[in-house]
């Protein structure tokens, strides 16, 4: 059984994990379809995915060839995602948000997240 997950970033996107795999939202394509490239395309990877509009079901998909599905990668993204939005409604201090958001993170997430914000 596929299982599907739609993330909202802060910015508006939408990103998609699928099957543990996560994918950033591409382009609309004609009648409906949403295409959708994995997050590692940086690292070489060609994946993609077509959805149909409702983004429950996946029309196609085209297998990730050099790297394994990375729920780290996943962790780390939703658990910034709900430090900016805790940021942005002043909920807690940015350290105490940090803290909480953090406290269940995996060693590799934890290393990915902290990638993530040294780039920004
Ligand atoms: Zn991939």
């Amino acid at each position: 059984m596929d299982k599907i997950e739609i993330i909202k970033t802060d910015r508006g996107g939408l990103k998609i994990v699928f099957n543990d795999y996560m994918y950033t939202k591409q382009k609309n394509l004609s009648n409906n379809k949403i295409r959708w490239e994995c997050v590692q395309k940086k690292k070489k990877c060609k994946s993609n995915i077509t959805t149909d509009q409702s983004i429950l079901n996946v029309l196609k998909n085209i297998e990730h060839e050099n790297h394994l599905p990375s729920l780290a990668q996943v962790q780390a993204t939703k658990a910034m995602l709900n430090m900016h939005t805790k940021a942005q409604n002043n909920f807690d201090t940015p350290s105490r948000v940090f803290a909480v958001e953090t406290s269940n993170l995996s060693n590799e997430a934890m290393v990915l997240l902290t990638d993530e914000k040294s780039i920004k």
